[in-house]
């Protein structure tokens, strides 16, 4: 009788239609070996803090099977020791994750040259290549500090060319949560003891990265007519590693699967070319809104809380406040 209706049970579930999962999500992690405080520099006092995030980015990551696409700015490393700096990118390595270079020092390309703007491109590499080459491979990848991609056609298209002849693809995203502020709120709460207020943090931090996730795939099935892989941006800080897990699993609840990096890229929707001239840095859903002249109001993308920009003396000077198109 068991038998017979688990057979039952197989025939049917054989013939109902897949459950809906085709969503897909590529991770991607800026500012390796670890992002640190935006108000003062890296330095190796930090190594420590360093290590424990990318222990626990690199626990979730495996635990949830996600193949990342991890930033480095050589500067960093640079700050944190050579040794500890690479050998926290050999794990990375090591665990089959990707690397790319995300400048040297993490400038706003916005203020420098062409020429300048090329040279932290190469002086990018002198971490990361030898260390790619020990594993046999070598960085793909290229990404804009603030996803700035150029504030004239000048320097937009010389440094897009720039790129292309160095064998680089531009690393695209989808989805930004602003976690650089809330972790900026969540550094000196732990500062400060303040477990009250790191909990609260940690709580609406989920909450608003939810609402961006939901908010991105609208806005771009809005544009392109069909949901395309997304790309998540985030930073190598204290927050992310203290809720990876649930993070990932949000993802999981949303039915998303985790694919790479190149994976998303392969999707039709990023070879739309881009040519959004603008000094911020916006998420791709508003590049291709340009191209394809589909209005959008950026006014529509939910807020961080304001809270939190008033617990950092900060004002909202997001630039998705900037990007109604066309
Ligand atoms: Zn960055």
């Amino acid at each position: 009788m068991h038998f017979l209706r688990c057979l039952a049970l197989v025939v049917l579930a054989s013939c109902l239609p897949l459950p809906a999962q085709n969503r897909t999500v590529a991770i991607t992690v800026d500012d390796l070996p670890y992002a640190g405080r935006t108000d003062r520099a890296l330095t190796t006092a930090d190594t420590a803090f360093a290590e424990e995030v990318n222990r626990n980015l690199l626990r979730a990551f495996r635990n949830h099977k996600v193949p990342v696409t991890g930033f480095v700015n050589g500067k960093r490393i640079d700050a944190l020791g050579q040794k500890i700096g690479s050998q926290i990118l050999r794990h990375w390595l090591v665990q089959g994750l990707d690397l790319g270079n995300h400048t040297y020092s993490h400038p706003d390309i916005n203020n420098l040259t062409v020429a300048q703007i090329e040279d932290e491109i190469v002086l990018g590499e002198t971490a990361i290549v030898p260390l790619m080459k020990e594993a046999g491979r070598k960085p793909q990848f290229f990404r804009f500090p603030m996803n700035h991609t150029g504030d004239t056609k000048e320097k937009h298209d010389a440094i897009a060319s720039f790129l292309a002849r160095h064998g680089y693809k531009l690393a695209t995203c989808t989805i930004d949560n602003s976690d650089y502020l809330f972790d900026d709120a969540y550094l000196r709460m732990l500062e400060h003891g303040d477990r009250v207020g790191a909990r609260k943090l940690r709580i609406e931090y989920l909450e608003y990265t939810s609402s961006e996730i939901d908010y991105y795939a609208s806005l771009n099935k809005r544009v392109l007519g069909y949901e395309p892989p997304q790309v998540m941006l985030l930073h190598a800080n204290r927050l992310n590693a203290a809720v990876i897990g649930e993070l990932l699993k949000m993802f999981e609840t949303k039915k998303y699967t985790f694919i790479s990096l190149s994976s998303a890229e392969s999707d039709k929707a990023y070879s739309i070319p881009d040519t959004f001239i603008t000094p911020y840095g916006p998420m791709w859903g508003y590049r291709w809104a340009k191209e394809m002249n589909v209005h959008v109001d950026g006014k529509l993308e939910p807020e961080p809380p304001q809270w939190v920009f008033d617990y950092i003396g900060r004002t909202n000077k997001r630039g998705s406040l900037h990007f109604t198109v066309p």
